[in-house]
């Protein structure tokens, strides 16, 4: 979350590990349902509903019938399923807690209200789009409006009678929420800097813009397997944690032809995580789409179907391995060999979210300010569209760190507009923790979730500032509400991954598993879960503080918390 936050489909009971890995030995020469290989029958009740009918046709019953009918009348196989098309969940009833998503169906805890999700492609904004995303909010959400670990911005408390008029006011300025979630093409990552940075090795742009007029929407592309993510960035810094995407191209300089892109496949967290892997080609910036469509084809075409916790490109990256991945893509699909080419090089920053003040390539500013855990609202959104516009800039931008950043600032504006957004407690200069935090967003509103989130990881900011003021390392903490992966646990310093435990007490209380060491860029890797290692809540700060005053004291000349 989320944070992407991104309910997935309940996972198999943990009680039946044994039995299901025998099923899938014993029916894997029937095949995984790819359809590649002529496996067309639905092999579950997902493959089934879109079989029955393409999710993007949701979008006409929506307009003619449930938004005048009201939520009763939604088909069940439109509520929990299509909707989705359209980045439409339902929201968790209120004042259910965590320790009954064990025991209910999570279709039980649906709400009468949705979460709506606003697809920010590069996560790229005009003034204009801002204030209509605040205007939503405050409108038909009740000011809700998170930003996401995938640059987009949700809603909460959506009306099914709303949708309409919401999509109206959201594609009047050239936002949309097509295939913000589903089995599609999801949200296509950019750099936040992409066309400014000093330092940019090649601005993605062009190629962003190509994929979502190509294949957003698009018929052809409508049924896949499961999700599909994609990040472009040729920020040499490594700004979209592309090795956690299905496909991902890379700024990359080749020694003969130039600037253009290192093409990764394969990567996902949720509960059986892995990391991009390099297929060795160098993909030029007119490329990208056409080899986007060869990915993204052998997905629906090659791609499991028949388990959904199996059903991700990485199982078909782990299995095929990324020499036959490469030929696949250049024999079948493509038509032609990829050029081979250089890995990105270790980024300069150890940031990767460009928080601060920094000078663009035209001799402009660009301003990068930190909310708590992605935490804003539509009265709030409503203010920083007024500051930018009142400081010159008609270009924002969102993070895949849940932060924000204003573009095109003039040099004698830049102190006026930091003061501006400091005095909204949008922290240009953040401390360490209220930069590298995340959060998912966790029991308030989703239904998998089996802990609090985005309160917790606000108050932990807060106790943390409190308490090591002095504290200056870069480190990362994510909290999760569950044990999928919507604000990326894996790969964090210190992830924190929702359940319930056992306090001092004896009582069964909300807590996390901590998983200590993860980390994005060229030295990538997971997080070790530190066996036995469970906190409360109610004891994060005291765990986290303990954790970095013992580094502090034990740390070797040069080291760095973070990796
Ligand atoms: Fe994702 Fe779980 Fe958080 Fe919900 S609680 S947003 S499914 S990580």
């Amino acid at each position: 979350m989320a944070t992407t936050p991104d309910p997935v489909e309940p996972q198999p009971h943990a009680a039946a590990p044994r039995a299901a890995a025998a099923a899938r030995k014993a029916t894997r020469h029937r095949g995984e349902g790819q359809w590649g290989m002529g496996h067309f029958t639905p092999l579950n009740a997902n493959e089934q509903f879109k079989k029955d009918d393409d999710g993007l046709n949701v979008r006409t019953r929506i307009e003619t019938i449930y938004a005048h009918r009201g939520f009763d009348s939604i088909d069940p196989s439109d509520l929990r399923g299509r909707m989705r098309w359209w980045g439409l969940y339902t929201q968790r009833k209120e004042g259910i807690d965590g320790g009954k998503t064990a025991i209910l169906d999570p279709h039980e805890l649906d709400a009468e209200f949705f979460m709506l999700r606003v697809r920010i492609d590069g996560g790229r904004l005009t003034v204009a789009q801002l204030r209509a995303i605040a205007e939503v909010s405050q409108q038909y959400a009740r000011g809700t409006a998170d930003l996401t670990d995938r640059q987009n911005v949700q809603f909460h408390w959506i009306r099914i009678e709303d949708v309409p008029a919401i999509w109206q006011k959201l594609e009047a300025v050239g936002l949309s929420t097509t295939e913000a979630c589903g089995d599609t093409p999801r949200t296509v990552l950019g750099s936040p800097v992409a066309g400014v940075a000093e330092d940019e090795i090649i601005d993605g742009t062009p190629a962003i813009d190509e994929i979502h007029r190509r294949f957003i929407g698009n018929k052809d592309f409508s049924n896949l397997p499961r999700k599909f993510k994609t990040a472009v960035s040729g920020s040499p810094q490594l700004d979209v944690a592309h090795e956690i995407n299905d496909v991902a191209f890379v700024g990359v300089n080749h020694p003969e032809h130039g600037p253009g892109f290192d093409l990764w496949v394969g990567g996902g967290l949720s509960t059986n995580p892995k990391l991009g892997v390099r297929l060795g080609a160098w993909v030029p910036l007119e490329q990208v789409a056409d080899v986007f469509e060869g990915v993204i084809s052998i997905f629906r075409d090659y791609g499991y179907r028949r388990l959904r916790n199996r059903a991700r490109l990485k199982f078909l990256v782990a299995d095929w391995g990324p020499a036959k991945f490469r030929q696949v893509l250049e024999d079948e699909y493509l038509k032609v060999q990829l050029l081979d080419g250089p890995a990105p090089e270790q980024p300069s920053g150890v940031w990767r979210d460009h928080v601060g003040v920094h000078r663009q390539k035209d001799g402009k500013y660009y301003v990068g300010f930190a909310p708590r855990v992605g935490r804003v609202d539509g009265a709030l959104l409503s203010k920083v569209a007024e500051l930018a516009a009142s400081h010159g800039s008609d270009r924002l931008r969102t993070t895949t760190e849940q932060k924000m950043l204003v573009l095109d600032v003039a040099e004698e504006q830049v102190e006026s507009l930091v003061a501006g957004l400091e005095a909204l407690d949008l922290r240009v200069t953040p401390s360490p923790f209220r930069r590298g935090t995340m959060a998912c967003t966790g029991i308030e509103y989703c239904k998998l979730a089996i802990v609090e989130t985005k309160e917790r990881g606000r108050s932990l900011i807060d106790e943390l500032e409190s308490r090591l003021p002095e504290f200056a390392e870069p480190l990362t903490i994510n909290i999760n509400g569950c044990p999928n992966a919507c604000a990326r646990i894996q790969v964090a310093d210190i992830g924190l991954k929702g359940q319930l435990v056992i306090d001092e007490q004896g009582n069964q209380v909300e807590g996390y598993q901590v998983h200590l060491g993860g980390a994005l860029g060229l030295e990538a890797g997971f997080g070790r879960k530190v066996r036995g290692l469970k906190v409360t809540s109610a004891g994060l700060p005291d765990y986290v503080e303990r954790l970095l005053t013992r580094f502090q004291a034990d740390r070797a000349e040069g080291e760095r918390f973070a990796q």
